[in-house]
């Protein structure tokens, strides 16, 4: 039963990290047409906050294996991209072993 579990939390883990980058990326593309298209100060104000809030949701992102932050928050600049766990190693996109 364990074994069937695991690797599906895994996988839905590993979905929802690739969602969290693709919506922050819409979101910068949004934000850079904006600019060019529609610079009203109040919609570029909310669309950047939207930016933030995907960029927040994409660096919160929790390991599947250790439940820690995948990325150093205090190194994020630093070490992005990020393809493996920051706290236990894990590569990303990997499932449990065996
Ligand atoms: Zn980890």
């Amino acid at each position: 039963m364990t074994d069937l579990v695991e690797p599906e939390r895994y996988r839905q883990a590993w979905r929802s990290r690739r969602e969290r980058v693709l919506v922050l990326i819409s979101f910068i593309v949004v934000f850079c047409v904006l600019v060019e298209v529609w610079p009203d100060p109040i919609v570029l104000t909310v669309c950047f906050a939207a930016c933030m809030r995907a960029a927040y949701r994409y660096a919160a992102f929790r390991c599947p294996r250790c439940n820690e932050e995948f990325m150093d928050a205090r190194k994020i600049l630093a070490t992005w991209p990020r393809s493996d766990c920051a706290h236990c190693g894990l590569p990303a996109n990997t499932l449990p072993q065996d």
